[in-house]
């Protein structure tokens, strides 16, 4: 079977697709000649993803797979968000939004955050989303220099360092975006066996 993956980011594509066995191909947009932004208005991550798996469904009528992901942090409200990529401005600096982050939290004690991850699979028409989660907190600097993003600053629970002191394979045991994908895959494979 196969699925357009919405996403302009290449990385992403590979990651995803080095996870679907055999049966399932997964096609960029970039193989369709499309490199446009595709629009993402809603103020929810399910909002968004699905925006982004309706988008790329309506134009190519072809199965569609999507997804969105934010930092929430439980003493801003939820803040960044849906906002996560560009909190700092829409240079999307992720030093920049890292620092913003620590000050804002200057003096908090709670520094409860998550990542999540929604995932929107769009097969035969139906709709489906997906949901991952990584709970832990934000440190009080930035630690190493793996990953990408909030990694420096965020410890997940029940470990001693930041998703940027991991190994890759060691950060997608447990992140928000692992466990989506590991949600997504069982469904996928399941429909095969039906
Ligand atoms: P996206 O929806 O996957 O593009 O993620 C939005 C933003 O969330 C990214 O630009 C990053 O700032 C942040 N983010 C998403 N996933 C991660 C992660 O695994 N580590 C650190 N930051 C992340």
């Amino acid at each position: 079977m196969k699925l357009i993956f919405a996403t302009q980011n290449e990385n992403k594509v590979r990651e995803i697709e080095s996870e679907l066995d055999g049966n399932f191909e997964l096609l960029s947009l970039k193989s369709f000649g499309f490199t446009d932004d595709i629009p993402e208005n809603s103020d929810t991550l399910e909002g968004n993803a699905l925006e982004k798996a309706r988008f790329v469904y309506g134009r190519f009528h072809h199965n569609t797979l999507s997804d969105d992901t934010g930092l929430e942090v439980e003493s801003l409200n939820g803040e960044p968000g849906i906002y996560s990529a560009r909190y700092a401005g829409n240079s999307k600096d992720p030093e920049a939004n890292m620092e913003k982050l620590l000050h804002k939290l200057k003096g908090k004690e709670n520094r409860k955050a998550r990542f999540r991850t929604i995932i929107a699979l769009i097969i035969n028409g139906d709709e489906h989303l997906f949901e991952g989660i990584v709970e832990g907190e934000i440190t009080l600097h930035r630690s190493g220099a793996k990953g990408f993003g909030y990694d420096p600053v965020f410890r997940p629970d029940g470990y001693k360092t930041t998703f940027a002191e991991m190994s890759m394979d060691e950060k997608n045991k447990i992140s928000h975006r692992a466990r989506a994908l590991r949600k997504l895959i069982l469904f996928l494979n399941g429909l095969e066996t039906e």
